[in-house]
């Protein structure tokens, strides 16, 4: 279909500001194509906030016309539809060529924090369904939905979400579901993967076609740094490494684990992207693994930050043939090594409020990471009664955490001396560094059942916490409790 032809679409006249940088990267990088139709779509959330951030009316997304356009059943007038091939690692094994299976790129959108693409996902089969079936479940579309604003809240490098549309059109999975589709939102959704798939093929041309793009867009510090001799590709190797390292970092501090860190799902921006199996940690179990179908843990959470490395390894050698220096591209990698203490050790004191290197900190952080572990002690309601108490309540309430107490006590003696003068100065810094409420398994759970029965109070309700996480929400309290018992039954797969 031509622009023109789209234009003339009923319903459909708003005019955007499209843009299509990548799109103009050619044909080899993707397939130009129509989203398919979802049946009778209804609204379940919008994201009121990114929607402004965007330059749309809230009101017009919500709408019919909204819905329409973000289930891909009408084209807003100068989109430009396409799916984009990737490759990549799954696993640990090379799994050849992916590419989005679900998910289709409609162009760029203008915002204040540069140009933004909108993507659909679950609208339908592209040239690299594989065996899929081109759709989204609801449930996963609003896990997915809800942890990007998330993630977005606390301060996490991450795609965004935009709205989901449900139909009542049935998808199989372990048992039959119905559709969604999720807006998504990000300056890029490109992957390691992407550049796997050019290097593994062979095609050096569009290689370099893709690293040039990156960085004109994204890096372009690295055309100019001093840094590899001026090799602008190991530059953007180390950029990306150390970015990659501030993600992880992030992540293990706020308890999160990815579920799926396979190559093709490592954004090339550095951004959370691909939310499937996710877990908020409940209980502290440094060995915990989210996916239910990792049965060997290659993606517990106390691997992240080592598998994280493995994956910026196999982008390194994909980019090999540009940087043409073996020895510059491992001394590029060898940037993880030295951000990812130093980017967790920043996150860990920021948590305990401690400001200033200290040779005793490693003590500190290690020292109550092992008690956590020990009592298994919940990770997100230890940390926000910690702050607490630093700002002025006893601390009966985090000591009552522990079966240990001696150990607590000794421990809360090491950190009471290492606490600066202003301890309220500091328990407030810490209250906006240890949130109130995540997005723990049991919270999406309980909005998704009641999204089944129609009624989407729910994820608006979480949607609100969320965007501001570290704000007590008086009357909400019970959102950012333990969880309910029948939480640890809850298991997650890759099935989405
Ligand atoms: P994921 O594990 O969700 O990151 O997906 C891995 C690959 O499978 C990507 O290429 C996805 O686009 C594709 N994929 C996942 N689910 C489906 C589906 N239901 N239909 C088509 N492709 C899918
Ligand atoms: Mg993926």
């Amino acid at each position: 279909m031509t622009d023109t032809a789209v234009a003339e679409a009923p319903g459909l006249g708003l005019q955007l500001p499209w843009q299509h940088s990548f799109a103009g990267l050619g044909p080899a990088f993707y397939t130009e194509l129509e989203p398919a139709p979802l049946p009778a779509p209804h609204l379940v959330s919008c994201n009121a906030r990114l929607a402004a951030e965007l330059g749309l009316d809230p009101e017009w997304v919500a709408s019919q016309e909204g819905v329409a356009a973000f289930t891909g059943n009408r084209l807003l007038p100068g989109s430009r539809p396409l799916a984009s091939v990737y490759s990549g690692h799954q696993f640990g094994v090379w799994a050849g060529q992916l590419g989005d299976g679900r998910a289709i790129l409609l162009g760029e959108l203008p915002s204040a924090g540069g140009p933004q693409e909108l993507q659909l996902k679950g609208s339908g089969l592209t040239p690299y369904s594989r065996m899929g079936d081109g759709r989204a479940v609801l449930r996963s579309s609003i896990r997915e939905y809800l942890c990007s604003e998330a993630m977005h809240g606390l301060g996490i490098p991450t795609t965004r979400a935009l709205c989901v549309a449900g139909s009542d059109q049935p998808v199989r999975r372990e048992e039959i579901e119905t559709a969604a589709v999720v807006t998504r939102v990000a300056p890029s959704f490109i992957r390691f993967g992407h550049f796997e798939h050019f290097f593994a093929s062979g095609q050096q041309a569009e290689l370099r076609k893709l690293a040039d793009y990156v960085i004109d867009r994204f890096y372009p510090q690295c055309r100019t740094t001093p840094r590899f001799n001026g090799n602008a590709y190991a530059a953007l190797l180390e950029q990306v490494s150390e970015r990659t390292a501030a993600l992880v970092a992030q992540w293990q501090a706020v308890g999160f684990c990815h579920g799926v860190m396979n190559t093709d799902n490592m954004s090339i921006l550095g951004l959370t992207i691909d939310y499937g199996p996710f877990q908020f940690l409940d209980a502290f179990d440094p060995g915990h693994i989210c996916n239910h179908s990792d049965d060997r843990g290659r993606y517990a959470y106390n691997r992240q930050p080592n598998v994280a490395y493995w994956n910026l390894f196999c982008l390194g050698q994909a980019l090999l043939p540009l940087i043409d220096d073996q020895e510059l591209a491992l001394a590029a990698l060898e940037s993880y090594k030295a951000a990812f203490p130093r980017e967790l050790e920043a996150r860990m004191l920021a948590k305990l409020g401690l400001t200033g290197a200290d040779a005793g900190d490693r003590e500190v952080i290690e020292g109550i990471l092992q008690l956590l572990a020990k009592d298994k002690v919940d990770y997100t309601i230890f940390w926000r009664r910690l702050a607490r108490h630093v700002a002025g309540e006893p601390a009966e309430t985090v000591r009552d955490m522990f079966l240990d107490r001696q150990g607590f006590d000794a421990w809360l003696r090491l950190y009471d001396a290492r606490l600066p003068a202003d301890r309220g100065g500091a328990g407030r810094a810490m209250l906006r560094a240890n949130p109130q409420f995540v997005l723990r398994n049991w919270l999406a759970e309980s909005a998704i059942r009641q999204a089944k029965l129609g009624d989407f109070s729910g994820v608006d309700e979480l949607l609100a916490l969320l965007q501001a996480p570290y704000d007590d929400h008086p009357g909400h309290e019970a959102l950012g409790g333990f969880p309910p018992d029948w939480a640890s039954q809850i298991e997650i797969s890759c099935s989405s």
